[in-house]
């Protein structure tokens, strides 16, 4: 990106994003959902801030009179407006649950720590009081991870909850040009976190959708992956060390690139989802800002050809450097939504074969000559170069789709994403078996897919699903999530490659890594955390 976008504050608190650039949808567009969809305008309109329900502050007054001792009293909010902002997170059950003023969820206070010492004393206050505490980056999770359990298998119910917002946690606190890495603090939201590196020539290649409005500590703890990840590696990747506030002390974790000193306690806290420890700062890898970005388009017969393209690329393109910066193919569906005018979706039957998006960044020469054999091999396995506007038109609009959703909800339109990952020889069953199950859950819903994070023994597979809203559409979801879940693990995929596991990944979870993978989270999680506070219900099956 030229610019980096820098987030309005605050986010939309019952959408996505800057609330001056929400939108509704055009008439025609409208219509034409009624057409293919039956989407029909839904019968009560979205609650005003004004209307949301919010339940009363459980926590007693002398634990908040406690934690303000720590933080300053302006930094412990019980005030309606910061609890509706730090209600869940931006999946599209927790837009629906807001726009119905559903706040149940609310934590009792939101609490903004300003170092490592203060989020430390924190976690001990809140361990000795019983109180829940869910880290909160930039409350873009959309698997539930922002949802506190009020209860507690082991040990009963807590005290309160509270938000643990990290955003005061935001400076870049060293570069180190010669080992091309950066200490950053978990609070930084991307933009934030780019233009500070910019300032040194730098960039961490991380740009995710929510890019906007996610932080890096939320990154890490999702384990989180970008657009550009072929180029830039995952988020996770990135980590090379990390200092993290437990309720039994702090860790401090990676002193070189890779170690043969035992397991990697990165692996540990990366993907732990704030219920093993809270992130207090990181140390990422670098690369030089780009000098050049080149984004372009090809176009693929059909699904399996552009598949067995990108395969070539991961694999002997990769071996050659010659893998793109950013690497996508749509199928056909995302392929002919994506190039159609509004007006043409009515003629579905029309033959637009599928899109890759391959974009190169780096210095001149480099660009070029990635470009050069990344071509050859994209020419041999059969695409058609469509020049740099299908590229250029996808970067332009990268950030927009989400904007899109809560105007598509408004008109009545169910719409949500879903995400795996597979190894290769398991794609083209893995792809069916979703469609196939989003289908019988949904009726004639529109599912589209992409690739966009592609690897040498396998990819991810990034689902868009469409639908008429019924009268209940949590209950509609939520069936259609459950069979696209089951169709997953039995197809052999993995029930997340990016979003996390949250609540609502639970179940596929611990089918995905057994009792004995059960145990031995639970183990870590009693040692690092015997009282259970740390964002219960999240991440840990049978706890
Ligand atoms: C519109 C949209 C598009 C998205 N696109 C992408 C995408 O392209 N790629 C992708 O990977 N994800 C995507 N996501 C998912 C989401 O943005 C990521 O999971 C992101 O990593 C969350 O970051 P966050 O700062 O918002 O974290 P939050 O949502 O605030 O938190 C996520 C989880 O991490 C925990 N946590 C947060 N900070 C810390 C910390 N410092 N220490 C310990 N635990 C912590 C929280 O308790 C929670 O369980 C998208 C989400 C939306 C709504």
């Amino acid at each position: 990106m030229e610019s980096p976008l820098l987030p309005a504050e605050p986010m939309l608190w019952s959408g996505w994003g800057d609330p001056a650039r929400a939108a509704e949808l055009p008439a025609p567009v409208r219509d034409l959902l009624t057409e293919l969809l039956g989407v029909r305008a839904p019968a009560t309109p979205a609650a005003t801030f004004g209307e949301v329900r919010l339940p009363p502050v459980a926590l007693p007054p002398p634990v908040l009179a406690a934690l303000a001792a720590v933080t300053g009293e302006e930094h412990v909010r019980a005030d309606d407006d910061a609890r509706i902002r730090h209600t869940r997170g931006k999946s599209t059950p927790d837009l629906l649950l807001m726009r119905a003023g559903d706040a149940s969820d609310a934590p009792d206070a939101v609490v903004l720590p300003g170092s490592h010492e203060e989020v430390a004393e924190v976690l001990r206050l809140c361990a000795e009081h019983r109180v829940a505490v869910v880290p909160f980056g930039g409350g873009t999770s959309v698997v539930g991870g922002l949802t506190a359990a009020r209860r507690h298998l082991h040990s009963g119910g807590f005290t309160g909850v509270v938000a643990l917002d990290l955003g005061r946690l935001d400076r870049l606190r060293s570069v180190d040009p010669v080992s091309m890495t950066a200490v950053l603090e978990p609070g930084l939201r991307a933009p934030q976190a780019e233009r500070l590196l910019a300032g040194h020539g730098l960039t961490l290649g991380h740009f995710p959708q929510s890019y906007e409005y996610a932080t890096l500590g939320g990154f890490a703890a999702a384990r989180s992956s970008g657009q550009a990840s072929a180029g830039y590696g995952r988020f996770d990747d990135m980590v090379v060390g990390m200092t993290v506030a437990t309720p039994r002390g702090t860790l401090e974790i990676g002193r070189a690139p890779r170690s043969a000193a035992g397991p990697d306690l990165r692996q540990v806290f990366l993907g732990s989802e704030g219920a093993f420890g809270v992130i207090t700062s990181l140390r990422l890898r670098v690369h030089p800002a780009p000098a050049v970005r080149a984004y372009e388009g090809w176009r693929f017969e059909n699904f399996a050809a552009g598949t067995a393209a990108l395969r070539r690329l991961a694999q002997e393109g990769a071996q050659e450097s010659a893998l793109p910066t950013v690497l996508r193919l749509s199928d056909e569906t995302e392929t002919m939504v994506g190039l159609a005018k509004p007006t043409d979706l009515a003629a579905p039957g029309s033959d637009s074969g599928c899109l890759v998006v391959a974009g190169f960044e780096g210095a001149p020469g480099e660009v070029a000559r990635r470009r050069e054999l990344a071509a050859a091999l994209l020419l041999e396995a059969g695409g058609v170069h469509l020049g740099p506007e299908p590229g250029e038109k996808w970067a332009q609009g990268r950030f927009s789709a989400p904007y899109l959703r809560d105007s598509l909800l408004a008109a009545g339109a169910t719409v949500e994403t879903l995400e795996t990952a597979c190894f290769w020889a398991d794609l083209p069953r893995l792809y069916d078996a979703v469609r196939l199950a989003l289908h019988g859950a949904l009726g004639s819903p529109l599912v589209m897919c992409h690739i966009s994070h592609v690897y040498a023994t396998g990819a991810s597979l990034y689902f868009t699903v469409v639908t008429a809203q019924t009268g209940d559409p949590l209950a509609q979801w939520a069936a259609a999530k459950r069979a696209a879940g089951e169709a997953i693990i039995g197809a052999g995929g993995t029930i997340s490659h990016h979003h996390g596991v949250g609540r609502d990944h639970l179940e596929a979870y611990a089918a995905e890594i057994g009792d004995l993978g059960g145990e031995i989270l639970r183990g870590i999680k009693e040692r690092l955390d015997p009282a259970g506070i740390l964002n219960p219900g999240v991440l840990i099956p049978m706890y």
